[in-house]
């Protein structure tokens, strides 16, 4: 490394070093503030049945409300807090929030047919001692039922320490929430293999949908992918969505969920039931759909 630079090449190196190690605290020490400052704020994503565009789920996302800077999405800091074990302290916030929001949705109108709430839980936050008593206190504090609860875990965290995750996971199970796989095929796990996991949802990654209508051998993928999960009996949810010719691909393949913007970008929690409530079940017969629900 800085090879041919001579002296100043390193001491220019050791002051980059020095810059981006002053950086990560300045990051760390701002994140733990904003915690405290309740700088946090979360939109919500809704998750539809492809067949009718029917909103049954939304998915909880974090924006950082930044003093300075701004509305930050999560490409900002995230990475950052799961560094810094900022992100246990943020996580907890998020599932509290999200389901307080939710519950408020559900009592104030029993009627909608939002069944679920999605949360992100980073692989930090689930390997922290308490995660479980985490979401139990979450639970109770908000008076949610547990169904309503849906954590959205990714493959590395199913790939590591297999028998403590599957020991943890059934826990939750065991109190009645569901869980998903995020992001899935972005990570190294098989469906073969995570079928021997306590999952319920499988989120398929917008990198496998973006060329479905192009690509014969990605539609051809989803398809496989779509199918093998219904016999495995795992909901499966498209996400990343952005054109109609996708969803009807989709639907036709028998996949049952989706999720992107070609049906709604993130929400302010206030734009949510109005979206929701715009829904008008279609008079017809609805087709029969044998997959598993989430
Ligand atoms: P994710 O969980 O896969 O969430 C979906 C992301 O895709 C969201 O980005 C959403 O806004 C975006 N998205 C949805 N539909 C479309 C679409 O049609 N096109 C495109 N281009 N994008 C779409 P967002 O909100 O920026 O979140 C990014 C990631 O940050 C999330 O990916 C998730 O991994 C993480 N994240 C968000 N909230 C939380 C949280 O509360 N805790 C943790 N640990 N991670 C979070
Ligand atoms: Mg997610
Ligand atoms: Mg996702
Ligand atoms: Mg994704």
């Amino acid at each position: 490394l800085a090879k041919g630079n001579g002296k100043g090449g390193w001491q220019r190196y050791q002051s980059d070093l020095h810059t981006a190690m002053m950086q990560r605290l300045e990051m760390r020490t701002a994140l733990y503030e904003a915690i405290e400052q309740e700088q946090f704020v979360l939109q919500f994503q809704p998750i539809v049945e492809l067949i009718d565009q029917k909103i049954t789920g939304v998915e909880a996302l974090v924006r950082w409300q930044h003093p300075s800077r701004g509305l930050l999405g999560p490409y900002h800091f995230v990475e950052a807090a799961e560094e810094s074990g900022a992100i246990v302290g943020i996580g907890d916030w998020v599932l509290r929030e999200a389901l307080r929001q939710f519950t408020q949705w559900k009592t104030e109108n029993p009627d909608t047919t939002l069944r679920y709430v999605s949360v992100n839980v980073s692989v930090r936050q689930f390997r922290s001692a308490d995660f479980g008593d985490q979401v139990r206190s979450a639970l109770a504090a908000s008076g949610a039922r547990p169904e309503w609860l849906l954590l959205e875990i990714t493959e590395s965290l199913v790939l590591k320490d297999a028998d403590k995750v599957l020991a943890d996971l059934k826990a939750l199970r065991a109190m009645g929430v569901r869980i998903a796989i995020d992001d899935f095929g972005t990570g190294y796990s098989s469906l073969s293999y995570l079928r021997q996991m306590p999952v319920d949802v499988l989120k398929l990654d917008k990198s496998f949908i973006d060329d479905i209508l192009h690509s014969r051998q990605q539609h051809a993928l989803v398809d496989a992918i779509v199918t093998l999960s219904h016999n495995l009996d795992l909901a499966v949810v498209a996400e990343g969505i952005e054109e109609a010719g996708q969803r009807a691909a989709l639907d036709a393949m028998g996949c049952r969920y989706g999720q992107g913007y070609h049906f709604a970008k993130p929400l302010w929690p206030g734009d949510v039931p109005a979206m929701t409530e715009q829904y008008e079940p279609y008079p017809a017969e609805q087709q029969e759909q044998p997959q598993r629900q989430v």
